[in-house]
């Protein structure tokens, strides 16, 4: 029948796995007793080692489940013979049992020194063949004085600890010192509470070497106290001198076997009183194993119910649909390359030209404010176009040179770098959508690590693509060969341009017309603005003639409007010269010189930098497409292989697919019901196990 208890310990761990609820679980010994009552001598004598945390300050904060596994003696030196686990914390076996005094004092002073104690509690396995197959609960132990280091609080803290612990279906092991007056022992004040008649509580008197036998045995006989389990008495201090190669186990031993030995009358015999760490041992596997057993038949309901409740739940939200983290990862790879292609569409060729020409017709138009728009002869360039006997090498040298000018400003304003920045920043906006959206939602680290990924392809070769634009466009820094096709298209394409840009001032002017109050408001504000300028470009003039300085006067014109329509009109003057200076230029453009072709460059510019726009982003899309999109969508795809998917272990798979809510939700339910199963399929086992070792039960 060992065979059931082990089974049932491990089935028990599986159950606290699947829920903390009362209803699932399997019971456990759990250990009380006040501070000093000899508590941890006891669990140190029963495991055989020194184990957990000493010294005076140092109260267990967080109870301990103790899980001992006995294991069969091994020599072969392979296996390590005892060693200690804390599966929650995934150090692997420690063989060393101080290591795990250590590991256990540092996880009792990471509790805060607020929470005094924690109910979250310490999972510690230990495998020995010197062990029995046990589970065992330490709890802090009961404080009988507050002192002044510990909060008021902590006396009722540990108090509904222990309450919690004690409840069915767990067997209460009251630490009593026999040297303290049973009637004070705060361990059997509260095992009486939740189990009056004593049917699950034993009682463990230590220090029986501190009183007289008699005395000793008086207790042990639990006459003032009756449990129906009744009490063993142990000496588990580790006094005398330790011979070479013993270990503190089989000192204590020696002691206690020792002190039993010298008062046999008392203990031994015909007494048939409990006595010795071994017998506690032995009482403790017998107890456990018959709590077990009788909680078979219940926990297996139990189990049952929960297990059609899961199945039913499985079958209803997911159709039987089994999902793996792996799958879920999967398919989250598979949907961002998905999501990724879609979009690509955006960056062919001709979607890339035809942005960058949009980038360089902006350009365009500045130069041509720059260089004409705001030259004072500009209106003769309308003139000359319009007089059809000029011969085009007629034109004054004044023009050709600013053509010159016009055409160097626009190839040599970085359009090498300023397209692939362009590009460049078209990609960064098409990831960083990308990582805002499911199901990167969920995800915020890995859509970092995809936001990061991918601006640092982009970031390696910015760069050299800026440089090879800027080489393949040289040519056009020199001279740009311009044939009739061409040009139509750029007059054309000017035309339009010049079109939208009058629309654009038009439209700013009826705003500001409506702002400021009707067209009459507004041109006697410009009237005004204009005479204001008037007077004050007579000012300098005089100044500058060195004039006597004017007394500083105040106009008291200025108050006729407010300031902010002032501004409005001088905006409104802007606009509408502007509007002129555009009128006669599109004139131009449309006009008989303009159309007969490129010869006729010197004295339609517009056209002639919008071709010069065009070859340029031509050629700057053709090799944006070899040196970056081709990079980037060819590693892109690799990276995210790599860096998002290759990159995590089966820990981090499983978290990834958890930080999703639904995907969490569903692993959970089916990892539940996994469970239940498991444990179901076990519980089935040990049943017909038992129906065939146990004669069956008498039938009335
Ligand atoms: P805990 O606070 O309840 O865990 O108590 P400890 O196990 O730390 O024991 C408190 C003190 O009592 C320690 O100094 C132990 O050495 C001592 N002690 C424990 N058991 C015995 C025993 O059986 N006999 C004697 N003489 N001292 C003991």
């Amino acid at each position: 029948l060992m065979h059931l208890t082990r089974k049932l310990i491990e089935i028990r761990s599986m159950l606290l796995s699947i829920d903390q609820s009362d209803s699932l679980k399997l019971p456990s010994i759990v250990v009380i007793g006040s501070q000093s009552s000899g508590k941890s001598s006891v669990l140190e004598a029963i495991v055989g080692h020194e184990f957990l945390p000493k010294g005076n300050n140092m109260v267990t904060r967080r109870p301990i489940e103790l899980t001992l596994v006995h294991t069969p003696a091994k020599n072969d030196g392979k296996t390590p013979d005892e060693y200690g686990e804390f599966p929650a914390l995934g150090l692997g076996k420690i063989t060393n049992f101080s290591n795990i005094q250590q590991t256990l004092t540092d996880l009792n002073l990471a509790v805060p020194p607020t929470e005094a104690v924690s109910n979250d509690p310490i999972d510690l396995r230990i495998y020995s063949p010197n062990v029995p197959d046990l589970t065992l609960i330490d709890l802090p132990g009961y404080v009988q004085i507050s002192s002044l280091d510990q909060p008021e609080t902590l006396k009722e803290k540990i108090a509904g600890l222990c309450d919690r612990y004690i409840r069915e279906p767990n067997i209460i092991l009251a630490v009593c010192a026999a040297d303290v007056d049973l009637a004070n022992s705060p361990a059997l004040r509260a095992s009486r509470k939740v189990d009056p008649l004593g049917l699950r509580t034993i009682g463990v008197i230590t220090k029986m070497d501190l009183v007289p036998p008699e005395q000793g045995a008086g207790i042990l006989a639990g006459n003032r106290y009756p449990l129906h389990l009744g009490y063993v008495g142990v000496v588990a201090k580790s006094s005398g001198k330790k011979a070479r190669n013993e270990s503190t186990g089989a000192v204590a031993r020696r002691s206690e076997n020792d002190y039993f030995g010298a008062h046999r009358e008392q203990f031994g015999g015909t007494s048939s009183l409990m006595v010795g760490t071994d017998t506690l041992r032995r009482r403790l596997m017998e107890v456990l194993e018959s709590s077990m057993a009788s909680s078979l038949h219940g926990i297996t309901n139990a189990v049952q119910l929960e297990l059609e409740e899961a199945t039913y739940q499985f079958k209803v939200q997911y159709n039987d649909r089994r999902v793996t983290a792996e799958s879920y990862v999967a398919e989250a790879v598979d949907t961002l390359k998905a999501r990724f292609k879609d979009f690509t569409v955006q960056f062919r060729k001709p979607q890339v030209r035809a942005k960058l020409k949009a980038m360089l017709d902006d350009k365009v138009m500045d130069v041509l404010e720059q260089l004409y728009w705001l030259d004072k002869r500009a209106p003769e360039l309308g003139t000359l176009a319009a007089d059809p006997k000029l011969k085009p090498e007629e034109v004054e040298p004044y023009w050709r040179h600013k053509l010159e000018a016009a055409s160097s400003l626009l190839t040599k304003s970085g359009v090498g770098r300023d397209s692939t920045l362009l590009v460049a920043d078209g990609l960064r906006a098409l990831i960083d959508s990308i990582a805002a959206g499911e199901p990167f939602t969920f995800h915020p680290r890995a859509a970092e690590r995809l936001i990061q990924f991918s601006h640092m392809i982009l970031r390696d070769r910015i760069g050299v693509t800026s440089d090879q634009v800027e080489n393949c466009i040289k040519p056009f820094k020199y001279e740009v060969d311009v044939d009739e096709r061409e040009w139509e298209i750029g007059r054309g394409r000017a035309v339009e341009l010049f079109e939208n840009e009058m629309a654009m001032c038009e439209g700013k002017l009826r705003d500001i017309r409506k702002k400021v109050g009707g067209s009459r408001r507004l041109s006697g504000l410009m009237g005004y603005v204009k005479d204001l300028e008037d007077k004050a470009r007579e000012k300098k003039n005089k100044r500058l003639a060195g004039g006597e300085e004017d007394q500083i006067e105040e106009d008291p014109e200025s108050y006729r409007y407010p300031p902010a329509q002032i501004l409005d009109a001088r905006h409104a003057m802007l606009y509408s010269d502007r509007l002129s200076i555009l009128k006669l230029r599109l004139a131009a453009l449309k006009s008989k010189r303009c159309r007969a072709g490129p010869e006729s460059d010197v004295l339609c510019p517009e056209a002639f930098l919008n071709v010069v726009a065009d070859k340029l982003a031509y050629t700057s899309a053709m090799f944006i497409n070899i040196e970056l999109l081709d990079h980037f969508f060819y590693q892109f795809p690799r990276e995210i292989d790599s860096r998002l998917l290759y990159d995590l272990d089966r820990s981090e798979i499983i978290e990834f697919a958890r930080e999703n809510p639904v995907i969490k939700k569903h692993l959970d339910l089916q990892e539940r019901k996994d469970k239940l199963e498991e444990v179901m399929k076990q519980l089935n086992s040990l049943s017909t196990l038992r129906a065939d070792s146990q004669p069956s039960p008498r039938r009335q």
